[in-house]
């Protein structure tokens, strides 16, 4: 996830900030409990499988602060040498709108997605369609491609 395009914000009230909570809901939006969502990623117990399960983990890095995951999870070629999280955005919520390959029979693989996020009462929108590859052999984000 790269730029912001920040939104005007809407008056809205939103649930707090889910946390790392493990028996919680995973920030990705996911039916499974962070622990047994992406917080199996996070932990190291499990890796993503496709590259949308991937774009999920990492947008949950983002949500619970995880900078370790989201450096690993980069590809080398493009991975920053260091991440500060702005601790005063709150990511509020994911849409994954589409995805191609991806899949474990695939070396390549794009997601797009809105990721909805806020500051204060300010809230912005961020619309990435990504692009992932395999990197010795697991799934890790290359960048972001223009539409
Ligand atoms: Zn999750």
């Amino acid at each position: 996830m790269g730029s912001m395009s920040q939104r005007r914000p809407r008056h809205r009230t939103f649930p707090p900030r889910p946390a790392a909570d493990p028996a919680g809901p995973c920030p990705c939006g996911g039916s499974a409990a962070y622990r047994d969502c992406c917080g199996r990623l996070h932990s190291g117990r499990a890796t993503a499988s496709t590259a949308e399960q991937l774009m999920r983990s990492r947008y949950s890095a983002f949500a619970v602060g995880d900078r370790d995951y989201l450096l690993r999870t980069w590809h080398p070629s493009t991975r920053p040498r260091s991440l500060d999280l702005d601790p005063g955005t709150e990511w509020v919520r994911l849409e994954v709108l589409s995805a191609t390959g991806g899949t474990p029979f695939h070396n390549e693989g794009t997601v797009a997605f809105r990721a909805v996020h806020r500051a204060g009462a300010r809230e912005g929108v961020l619309d990435e369609h990504s692009r992932f590859v395999r990197h010795e052999g697991g799934w890790v984000y290359l960048d972001a491609i223009a539409d």
